[in-house]
């Protein structure tokens, strides 16, 4: 036969096919069709040619649906059960879990460890989680099928070694397995430190990891008043404050917690009002004390970090060797004029105060 001939050929027998198993009515009817029709005309043995044309034509020119792209998705990538992905976590597999789901479902519990990154923020966010594309990276959802999508994307994006938790975290849950919630931040909160949240080291868990701390500001004068202020607007849960002394108007020009209607006012009452006036997440302590050998320890044992902002030496030297024997860090400050320092003392991983500073200038030496 010629060429016009075998052309002939093939459309009459199309058109007979077509007759037999008759033309779809709706995309309903039609059962999800291998791939292989888009890739090649050498469609399965078990599909009509009718049902081969529609298919053909169908993914050539119909919009696909929602079963389209997951039926795409589920063919090109791997699904992993709960059962395998708990069991890999318990081997100690180098294994990143994506949870590709919105913030407030994953408020509501996640699989602990897991990088979370919304969907519609996937393709503009996974290259600062997720740096190299060669790792193991399970994505997981709701129920599977978000995943799925992502998973593509992320195929598409170069992570070669991409699957998607079948069942997605509803099955995890079903499986008995444990997941974790973060802090519940009330909607002020989530309102108030959105400007935290946009920085990805930090998000809702280090908010909350801030409001569950306790910072001990030793000194609500020249150091400790701009500490505090920023201490308490960054949402601190817990500040307290040591000082003895009551508001001067000779502070004012650089003790920003206090005001000039708070003169002959404790510092320490003048600073709990200014900060809950800034944010009243903050629980302050006071402590209208000075710092002594016998109070020292049973102040400190009650915070996480120590911030040394006081004016003299014999205090400062306290607080330093409080600190180490407490296992407490330090962050020091200290100025003078037009000079200033400031640094991090660590107990056990670095020097202290007193490596830096043996012994204590004479008396006189040095103006406090
Ligand atoms: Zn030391």
């Amino acid at each position: 036969m010629d060429l016009v001939c075998k052309v002939y050929v093939v459309f009459i027998l199309a058109l007979i096919a077509v007759g037999v198993n008759g033309w779809p009515k709706n995309p309903g009817d039609i059962p999800d069709l291998p791939h292989t029709i888009q890739m090649s005309y050498n469609t399965s043995p078990e599909l009509g040619t009718g049902q081969f044309l529609w298919g053909f034509f169908k993914e050539h020119s119909m919009p696909k649906t929602q079963q389209d792209f997951l039926e795409e998705a589920r063919r090109d990538i791997p699904e992993v059960s709960v059962e395998e992905v708990e069991a890999r976590r318990k081997r100690g597999d180098d294994l990143i879990l994506l949870d590709v789901r919105e913030k407030d479902e994953v408020r509501a519990g996640y699989i602990d460890g897991a990088v979370t990154i919304p969907r519609g923020f996937l393709e503009f966010q996974v290259a600062g989680q997720i740096p190299t594309t060669d790792k193991d990276v399970v994505v997981y959802c709701a129920g599977g099928a978000r995943s799925l999508l992502a998973a593509k994307v992320l195929r598409s994006m170069g992570y070669e070694r991409v699957t998607s938790m079948a069942g997605g975290i509803t099955r995890w849950k079903d499986a008995g397995y444990a997941v974790v919630r973060d802090r519940q931040l009330s909607a002020e909160q989530l309102e108030r430190y959105s400007r935290h949240f946009l920085l990805r080291q930090m998000g809702e868990k280090g908010q909350g990891k801030l409001l569950d701390a306790k910072v001990l500001l030793v000194g609500a004068g020249g150091l400790g008043s701009p500490s505090g202020l920023y201490l308490a607007a960054a949402g601190i849960g817990t500040l307290g404050i040591v000082d003895a002394d009551v508001v001067d108007l000779s502070n004012l020009q650089r003790q920003v917690l206090h005001s000039t209607d708070r003169i002959g006012v404790l510092k320490t009452e003048s600073a709990k009002q200014t900060i809950n006036g800034l944010n009243p997440d903050v629980q302050v302590r006071l402590y209208n004390e000075r710092l002594t050998v016998d109070n020292v320890m049973d102040i400190f044992q009650d915070y996480d970090i120590i911030v040394d902002g006081c004016d003299n030496f014999p205090t400062r030297y306290l607080v330093n060797d409080a600190a180490f024997f407490a296992g407490k860090p330090v962050v020091h400050g200290s100025i003078f004029q037009f000079e200033g320092q400031a640094s991090v003392f660590k107990p056990h991983a670095g020097p202290c105060y007193r490596c830096l500073f043996p012994t204590p200038p004479p008396p006189g030496m040095v103006p406090s």
